[in-house]
């Protein structure tokens, strides 16, 4: 005990000295071989000029890939105004111009919400998400990196890196949340061994941790939706916060209500979403259909959006269609992504780098 109390106030003291020497963002604060964290919390300020200061980060060896989430204010967009990765290529390479006017109009004019750049990104109002790389041929590299945020406004933000060992983990942790009175979803959820069979392809592996009903809530019926995407302050977007200070751990939380605006089955809180508990954008919804097959696809649609996927083509208020970043992928009713139940290899590569999927 002793030798160990030594052990940890010497080991405590060359951890202040490194940290006081090198770099105080480090909340590893490791000794002298320690790997780079694979979890950092950095904050920046965008400026009048619709960028921030560039943030430096080490990717670790192994790393399954870069997951970036920006948050700022409600009202704000965000996305990556840079992505410099260790040979120094801006994977992003802005186009010249104002950077916020040309959000906006992507986002509430178009209504699509694709950054400029060569990296795809999904503009997103107030938390913003981006898990690289997100087709095959890229790479999260080892080494220095470094982003520079984008908004439409000047102001603080909190950025959020994650970059989870690639450890080969496809399992996806899910608790089932109903937001009824009168649905009831059965233990195991009788639609799992469809939804599990959709993401097989994927080689993901769908574990329900649990099933959690949320009576006398005013959120049973979604009645609102805004486009493209969801807003923090959607209907929608409340539903994570039922169940922040309930549940914890890694698992992903699906809720199943009693009804979305007309037209919707399903939706996503992200394209992909922040796989950060807490966060307003950390779900995704189903309302049942007619049966569980159809049920289950939508499910599945919604999981595959949030974890990576896109639709395979969009079409913009204007009528330009916006494919998809993936090659193998063809426009057609095949694909689950579509209103079909296939998934192609690349759609494989870009699920199984989710920061959500385990080893267990
Ligand atoms: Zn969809």
């Amino acid at each position: 005990m002793v030798y160990a109390s030594r052990m940890r106030s010497m080991l405590a003291i060359l951890a202040a000295t490194l940290g006081a020497a090198a770099c105080g963002d480090d909340p590893g604060g490791g000794g002298v071989d320690a790997p780079p964290a694979r979890r950092l919390e950095l904050t920046a300020a965008v400026g009048a000029d619709g960028l921030s200061e560039e943030l430096a980060f080490a990717v670790p060896d192994r790393t399954r890939s870069i997951t970036v989430v920006v948050a700022g204010a409600t009202d704000a967009l965000y996305a990556l105004g840079a992505l410099r990765s260790p040979d120094g290529t801006d994977l992003v390479a802005l186009p010249t111009g104002a950077i916020g006017p040309t959000m906006s109009t992507a986002y509430r004019d178009e209504q699509i919400g694709q950054m400029p750049g060569n990296l795809y990104q999904s503009i997103r109002l107030g938390t913003f998400a981006h898990v690289y790389p997100y087709r095959p041929g890229q790479e999260a590299t080892a080494g220095a990196w470094s982003l520079r945020v984008a908004a439409d406004r000047a102001g603080p933000v909190l950025v959020t890196i994650l970059m989870p060992e690639d450890d080969g983990g496809r399992t996806l942790h899910l608790n089932v949340v109903v937001v009824s009175d009168v649905i009831t979803v059965g233990s195991p959820p009788t639609f799992l061994d469809e939804v599990q069979g959709l993401l097989a392809p994927a080689g993901i592996t769908v574990a329900v941790d649990q099933v959690m009903t949320l009576p006398g809530t005013a959120l049973e019926r979604i009645t609102e939706g805004s486009e493209p995407q969801e807003a923090p302050d959607s209907m929608a977007a409340m539903l994570p916060a039922l169940v922040a200070t309930r549940l914890s751990g890694g698992g992903f939380d699906l809720f199943v209500v009693e009804g979305l605006p007309p037209g919707v089955a399903g939706l996503s809180l992200g394209t992909p979403g922040p796989p950060l508990r807490g966060s307003y954008y950390y779900g995704v919804l189903v309302r049942p259909a007619a049966t569980d097959t159809q049920t289950a696809r939508v499910i599945a649609h919604e999981l595959c959006h949030f974890l990576a996927l896109q639709h395979v083509q969009n079409v913009g208020i204007s009528g330009m269609t916006y494919p998809d970043p993936i090659d193998d992928t063809t426009v057609g009713t095949d694909n689950l992504m579509t209103s079909g139940t296939t998934l192609t290899a690349g759609q494989a590569f870009a699920l199984s780098r989710s920061a959500l999927l385990t080893m267990l």
